[in-house]
Order: C-alpha cells, then sequence, then structure tokens
C-alpha cells in the first residue's frame, strides 16, 4: 500500500513534479558564462545540506506531493565525495501513483565521468546531461577557462559505455563565441548517437556581462541544422526542450529556448540551492529556508508546508529582457541548473 499524496498544484495551475537539487556550489571548471575566474566564495561546508538532509526534504517531495523526476546538478555535482551513495539513497524513493522508482538525472561537466559513470549507473541514475559547448580545444579552455576538452570527451564516452541512453550533450550557445558549431554538434550527436541540447544564454552569468545580443535564439539553430539535415518537430511534452528528430532516423535535438521563447507555461519544477534554500523558479528572488526547518526540528508536516507555502507564491513566469525584470543575486553555479 503506498501513501495518499496530495500533487502540489501553483497558482497558475501548474502541477510541480520535479526537483532540482544542488548538491555543491563548488565547481572544478570557470565557465565564463556561469562563474567569476577568482573570487568565488564557496559555503562552508557546515552550511551545505547532508545527504541524509538531502534525502529528507526529497522524501518528502515524492511522498507528500507525488513528485516523480529529480535531478542532480551543482555548481560541478561530481566534485561531492561520495555522490554514488546519495544516488543510491535517492533511487529507493518510490512514486506513489505508481510504485515505479523516481526519474533520476544529472547535469555534470563531465570531467571526472572517466571515473565514476559506472559507479553512478550502478546507484541507479537513470539519466546523464553532460555540458560540454564547444568541440575546439582552444575555444574549450577560452569558455571554461580550463584546458580538459579531452576529458570530458572521455566522460560522454564512458557514460555511452556505462549503458545512459540517451547521453544529452548541453550545449550553451553563444553568439559571437560558439555560434559557428552548431552543425558540428549535431554531426557528433549523429555520429556518437548522443542528443545534443543547444541552451539560450541566460542573465544568470556571475560577471553580469550578458547582453540580449549575445543571445543565439534557438530558431537560428534549428535552421542552421535543418539546412543541412532535414528535421521535424517532435510534439512538445513537459520538458523545456523542443525536441526535432532528424527525417533520416539519425536521432533527435533539443533546442531550450529559455529567452526567446519562455516555457513558463509548462514549468513543473521547483530548485534547492547547496545550502537548503528553496526557489520556485530560477530568476526567483525570494527563497524560503528549507534547512531552517530541517536543523530547527522541523516535523515532515513542517517540511511539507514550507515547500507548498513557497510553490503557493510561485509567479506565471520570468520576464527576461523586459525593463522590470531583476537578475537573482546568485549566478548559476550558486542556483543549481
Ligand atoms: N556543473 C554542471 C554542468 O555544467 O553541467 C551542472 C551545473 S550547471 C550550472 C547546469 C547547466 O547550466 C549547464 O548545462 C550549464 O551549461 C548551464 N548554464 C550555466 N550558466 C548558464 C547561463 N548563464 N545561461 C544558460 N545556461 C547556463
Ligand atoms: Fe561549473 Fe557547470 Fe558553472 Fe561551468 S556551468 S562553471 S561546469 S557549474
Amino acid at each position: 500500500m503506498t501513501a495518499p499524496f496530495q500533487p502540489l498544484v501553483d497558482p497558475h495551475g501548474r502541477t510541480v513534479r520535479d526537483l532540482r537539487i544542488s548538491v555543491t556550489d563548488r565547481c572544478n571548471f570557470r565557465c565564463t558564462y556561469c562563474m567569476p575566474e577568482e573570487g568565488m566564495r564557496w559555503l562552508p561546508r557546515q552550511e551545505v545540506l547532508t545527504f541524509e538532509e538531502i534525502l529528507r526534504v526529497a522524501r518528502v517531495c515524492v511522498e507528500r506531493f507525488g513528485f516523480d523526476g529529480i535531478r542532480i546538478t551543482g555548481g560541478e555535482p561530481t566534485v561531492r565525495a561520495q555522490l554514488p551513495v546519495l544516488i543510491e539513497k535517492l533511487a529507493t524513493l518510490r512514486i506513489p501513483a505508481t510504485g515505479q522508482p523516481v526519474d533520476l538525472a544529472m547535469t555534470t561537466n563531465g570531467a571526472t565521468l572517466g571515473l565514476l559513470a559506472h559507479d553512478l549507473r550502478r546507484a541507479g541514475l537513470s539519466r546523464l546531461n553532460i555540458s560540454c559547448d564547444t568541440l575546439r580545444p582552444e575555444r574549450f579552455e577560452a569558455m571554461t577557462r580550463r584546458a580538459q576538452l579531452d576529458r570530458v570527451l572521455d566522460g560522454i564516452h564512458a557514460a555511452i559505455d556505462a549503458g545512459f541512453d540517451p547521453v544529452k550533450v548541453n550545449i550553451v550557445t553563444i553568439r559571437g563565441v560558439n555560434d559557428d558549431e552548431v552543425v558540428d554538434f549535431a554531426t557528433f550527436g549523429r555520429q556518437l548517437g548522443v542528443q545534443p541540447r543547444f541552451i539560450e544564454f541566460m542573465p544568470l552569468d556571475a560577471d553580469e556581462r550578458w547582453s540580449m545580443d549575445q543571445v543565439l535564439p534557438s530558431d537560428e539553430v534549428v535552421a542552421a541544422i535543418n539546412a543541412v539535415y532535414p528535421l521535424e518537430a517532435v510534439a512538445h511534452g513537459p520538458e523545456p526542450a523542443s525536441r526535432y528528430r532528424y527525417l533520416d532516423g539519425q536521432g533527435e535535438i533539443g533546442v531550450i529556448a529559455s529567452v526567446t521563447h519562455p516555457f513558463c507555461g509548462d514549468c513543473d519544477r521547483i530548485r534547492i540551492t547547496a545550502e537548503g534554500q528553496l526557489r520556485n523558479c530560477l530568476f526567483a528572488v525570494r527563497e524560503t529556508d528549507l534547512r531552517a526547518v530541517l536543523r530547527g526540528g522541523g516535523t515532515d508536516d513542517d517540511l511539507a508546508g514550507a515547500i507548498s507555502g513557497d510553490v503557493a507564491r510561485k509567479w506565471a513566469g520570468h520576464s527576461i529582457g523586459k525593463v522590470h525584470f531583476i537578475r537573482p543575486s546568485r549566478s548559476m553555479s550558486q542556483i543549481g541548473g
């Protein structure tokens, strides 16, 4: 018998069912569109949620509200020690409506997957997105401030070898930086059997250099690939990516048009930061302190109440590019993308 659960519906009628968990604010890269080169101030270890605390938040979301998806992110999640142990614990959670395991995914820069991919798979991770914005070593070093393209490519191969299917490759496409590699990534994806996911650059870079003219609209990405490898649209599901498949059957691509075609109307997610702040939108300016509930002796009811109270404030959507847009004070690595 599974316990009764109450779906979490926000004021705009969207059912929230997906939890993004940042397990660390730290990272072994310094991507220009995310972190500053120097001067990041890391959270002291005691401020970061323990595995037990993370598991408790996740369990409440799944058991009380019927969440069916969890994505692990960061910072760089693989720099958190013993990550497969956390995955193993999360993999024991069961969706109340079906009794099935939750869909357990992770976003990583891939640099250590050569060592970790098999352990993560064995621990119960079901899906992997690996971020890689360029296939050119010098450009990779300029974009990530690390000369580690080879390690990331090894990581992609290790993920395939470990049985992750499909492996998705996240590419933040920035005009004037890597917009000339769109078709190269399509070719790469077709050859390896991985799915490129082109993400529009969002104003979440710590250096605050984002500007609208650096955003490469997803429509341009689709048009460039379609001219070489004809595509057709796949029916849109709840995920943020719009998907297209190749007419010759050689796989598919996704585009995440967060800026030019926001998908806020379908948003089904909330996030917790590494220090346990609940954010009901990537661009939220208010947070709910779940760590205070966890460490203040709060019960599961208290935790569930704090989560539903925050979701009750979820707004209809962000307004990037409009005059009233307020930039969050956190960068992407501090939020958990
Ligand atoms: N470190 C991991 C990684 O890079 O995959 C996980 C965390 S990272 C913050 C999650 C995703 O956010 C990555 O795919 C990254 O490329 C993307 N990202 C970071 N900053 C971004 C920005 N300003 N605009 C759009 N996407 C961004
Ligand atoms: Fe690190 Fe990921 Fe941000 Fe790059 S995008 S600096 S890998 S957290």
